[in-house]
């Protein structure tokens, strides 16, 4: 039998302590390396109806594993209260994620509730989502029409045996690129794409995706195979660094590097250089970007998380649900951000056997949300 190693919830968290003065929100919070607030991702349910390989194992997720509860789940009402302290210290993005976020019954109407909320600024959030596709042709229109604005689709291969041995589920890479396209009708574009490249599985579709996905409207972001969690067997022999993506893409297609949107962005930007479009690289093991990292993560339980790497979140819904007030929440999401130093991805050692080092226990990407 496999041994489960796999952190079901994360038993070390604890509900943070509220600061005996209580600090109204600035809108410019700032950690103990300058880096602000400003992407939150939410994660709103711990289930999904793919096993990718690389995220939940069939070995691992299966008919026996324990799903968060329903009353363990954040409501919507809780999620929009917590996601409104959020945008107060200065958060301007919200990323709904999971699990698969097209699960969770009646998403549009926490997207209409988070799509009320306005920046410190007095803008509207940039409210995105990123989905496997598989139910995306049928829920992008109401999306769409809840004030969705954008969304991003995971897509791994164009060739269906290989995508499927990926999803493990036996999904069509057909029925994902007709949920492209209709996000695209619907306005919910420009759809970005998320490829995760994993060395020994799906590096023969690097320069096929890229071809698909050139002068389309759509903007191609590969990324590398990271070491989250503990039950994704990852090893640093499967990573194929995004030095080597762009190489490859650029020999047959030429490529030029692009400034970023702004600072603390994922993706490293590149465009084709006949205007066919750009491509992004994520490269979070071969060149980490902790330095500018300016997102925090709440998991389906309520719990914060300050970097996707940690082992330990703050559970925000035992406050929630102790009954306290707004500005004793607040102050104590203030209070973790500014006492915030992660920059795991930095400090990572690779040993001679391609074993990351340094730390046991990391929550899953499917748990805290990607
Ligand atoms: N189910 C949705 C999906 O697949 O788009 C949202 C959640 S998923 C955890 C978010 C993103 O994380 C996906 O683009 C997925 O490919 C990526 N991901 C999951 N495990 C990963 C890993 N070990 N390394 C790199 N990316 C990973
Ligand atoms: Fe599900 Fe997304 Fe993880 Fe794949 S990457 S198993 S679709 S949560
Ligand atoms: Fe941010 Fe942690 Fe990733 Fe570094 S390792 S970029 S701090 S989430």
């Amino acid at each position: 039998m496999t041994e489960k190693i796999i952190l079901l919830n994360d038993g070390r968290s604890q509900a943070p302590a509220v600061p005996a003065t209580l600090e109204a929100p600035t809108g410019s919070l700032r950690d103990q390396f300058a880096r602000p607030l400003h992407d939150l991702r939410i994660s709103i349910t711990d289930r999904c109806n793919f096993r990718c390989v690389y995220c939940m194992p069939k070995e691992v997720f299966d008919k026996d594993y324990q799903y968060l509860p329903h009353n363990a789940l954040l409501t919507f009402e809780e999620i929009t209260r917590i996601a409104r302290l959020f945008v107060e210290h200065g958060v301007e993005k919200i990323r709904l994620t999971g699990g698969e976020p097209l699960l969770r019954k009646d998403l549009e109407r926490l997207v209409g509730m988070l799509a009320e909320l306005r920046t410190v600024h007095g803008k509207p959030l940039d409210l995105t989502l990123t989905t496997n596709g598989s139910l995306l042709a049928r829920k992008a229109q109401s999306l769409k029409d809840a004030g969705l604005q954008r969304v991003t689709v995971s897509l791994d291969a164009l060739d269906d045996a290989i995508f499927k041995r990926m999803n493990d589920v036996d999904f069509a890479v057909a029925d994902v690129l007709h949920g492209i396209d209709v996000a695209h009708k619907v306005g919910l574009g420009p759809v970005k794409v998320n490829m995760v490249v994993k060395r020994g599985m799906n590096e023969q579709e690097i320069l096929p995706m890229a071809r698909h996905f050139k002068d389309s409207p759509a903007i191609l972001r590969f990324i590398e195979f990271m070491d989250v969690g503990s039950s994704n067997g990852w090893n640093m022999h499967d990573v194929i660094p995004s030095a080597e993506v762009v190489r490859m893409i650029g020999a047959e297609m030429p490529l030029v590097p692009v400034d970023p949107n702004y600072t603390g962005e994922t993706a490293e930007r590149w465009r084709y250089a006949d205007g066919g479009g750009e491509i992004g690289v994520i490269s979070s093991v071969t060149h980490a970007f902790c330095k500018d990292c300016s997102r925090a993560r709440l998991s389906t339980e309520g719990k914060l998380y300050t970097c996707l790497f940690a082992t330990r979140g703050h559970d925000l819904r035992a406050l929630l649900r102790e009954g306290r007030s707004d500005a004793e929440i607040s102050s104590a999401i203030g209070a973790l951000w500014r006492v915030r130093g992660d920059r795991y991805s930095e400090l990572r050692t690779i040993n001679t056997e391609g074993l990351a080092q340094g730390r046991d226990g990391k929550v899953e990407m499917s748990y805290i949300g990607g």
